[in-house]
């Protein structure tokens, strides 16, 4: 695996949707792709306990990042797939529907990760399988 992807890394625990404390957590007790219970998120961590949820709001910053995310995505599918692949405009936008009903969920999940990862640091000794 790449380097960049491997534990202990803040990509690792963000593309994972792992616990950004102990890497071995799931942030989200159901599969992204299972389309069950796609926005319940586990309270703390199953394995460190790390709370996920600090305080009340915490989430608002992640919002934004899907939104800024999400703009920047719309504009450069609809750009490729209108300019680049030649397909009409209404074609393209139906596309792009398809596209983020598909991964919306993983978006949602994403940016929270992201989030949690901006704000909670690597613990190599919480990672232990003893604990
Ligand atoms: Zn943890």
């Amino acid at each position: 695996m790449m380097r960049f992807l491997s534990k202990g890394t803040k990509a690792y625990g963000i593309f994972n949707l792992k616990c950004p404390k102990c890497h071995e957590g799931n942030q989200f007790p159901t599969p992204t792709f299972s389309f069950r219970k796609s926005f319940d998120m586990h309270d703390n961590c199953p394995h460190c306990g790390q709370n996920f949820m600090p305080e009340p709001g915490f989430y608002y910053g992640a919002m934004f990042l899907s939104y800024i995310f999400m703009a920047w995505f719309c504009i450069g599918f609809v750009a490729f797939v209108h300019w680049v692949l030649g397909l009409s405009t209404g074609v393209s936008f139906a596309l792009l529907i398809g596209v983020c009903a598909i991964f919306f969920v993983y978006i949602f999940r994403f940016a929270r990760s992201l989030w949690l990862n901006m704000n909670f640091k690597y613990d190599p000794e919480q990672s232990r399988s003893d604990l």
